[in-house]
């Protein structure tokens, strides 16, 4: 098997601290926790910019903050979002403006359900293709978010349009609890890789308390893995992880065990297909 890219989600823009007072929000608090977590084993670090009362933001500055702190510290691939619930289309994609290496492209809507708010995230079609010319135009490598399988049309679709380049990188995000989500079992995960195109790789996500078997399942099915504090605050049950880099250690230990490699940043350009 490939080595195992894994894919450190430090902070995402639906729960903040008062979730888990680990989850850093600042950029210095990011900037920090991307070194870690590469020191702990990842390759790729997925971001998203916070104001100073830690609400998701797109905000280029911030980003720009974020990119060059990270790059000037380890050669970890970048990924920033063009995500956020409730932030702007038009906000959204000027996190491309950053230059990242790679940007998530999620590929449909959803609604997220958080503390009894129920919280919609738009992504049309026309909009899809939009984010998706543009970061081809910008040679950013797209990850596409796909929440359950009716999401694979917008897939081919952009396959179909010329508007993605081999490999196609898609990221399953299992166990959404909210509308549009797809519960993070394995037969679900299954699923999902029946449903990938030629010439795609993929990377799966859980969301709360599946992270750990969705990304042990990664592992052993020749995925790649995505853990960090912005899909699950938990180490174990009832036990808040102490940091991003603990999920990161924890993954890159079971890899190792279950004899995959790890990839280092380089490595991971190799099989994205990303130019150093
Ligand atoms: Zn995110």
């Amino acid at each position: 098997m490939e080595k195992l890219i894994i894919t450190a989600a430090l902070t995402g823009g639906i729960h903040g601290k008062e979730a888990n007072a680990a989850l850093p929000e600042q950029p210095d608090e990011i900037i920090r926790d991307a070194l870690d977590c590469y020191n702990a084993g990842a390759a790729l670090v997925h971001l998203h910019a916070r104001d100073m009362e830690g609400k998701g933001v797109g905000d280029p500055v911030i980003f720009k903050t974020l990119n060059s702190g990270i790059s000037s510290r380890c050669p970890v691939i970048i990924q920033n979002t063009t995500g956020g619930p409730g932030i702007p289309i038009e906000k959204r994609i000027t996190s491309l403006d950053a230059g990242p290496e790679s940007a998530s492209l999620n590929m449909g809507s959803v609604v997220f359900f958080y503390r009894d708010r129920e919280i919609p995230f738009y992504n049309l079609r026309s909009e899809i293709e939009l984010f998706a010319r543009e970061m081809l135009d910008r040679n950013i490598k797209p990850e596409m978010e796909v929440y359950n399988p009716s999401m694979f049309g917008e897939v081919q679709n952009l396959i179909d349009k010329g508007l993605l380049k081999k490999p196609f990188y898609i990221n399953f995000v299992m166990g959404v609890g909210g509308m549009g989500g797809y519960p993070g079992t394995p037969e679900n995960l299954v699923t999902m890789m029946n449903h990938l195109p030629q010439g795609s790789i993929f990377n799966v996500s859980g969301i709360g308390r599946c992270q750990l078997a969705m990304n042990t399942m990664a592992i052993l099915t020749g995925g790649h893995a995505r853990t960090g504090l912005e899909d699950n605050v938990f180490y174990h049950k009832g036990e808040p992880a102490a940091g991003n880099a603990r999920l990161v250690e924890r993954v890159a230990r079971l890899a190792r065990e279950l004899g995959r490699e790890v990839a280092t940043p380089d490595e991971a350009r190799v099989i994205l297909g990303i130019k150093a």
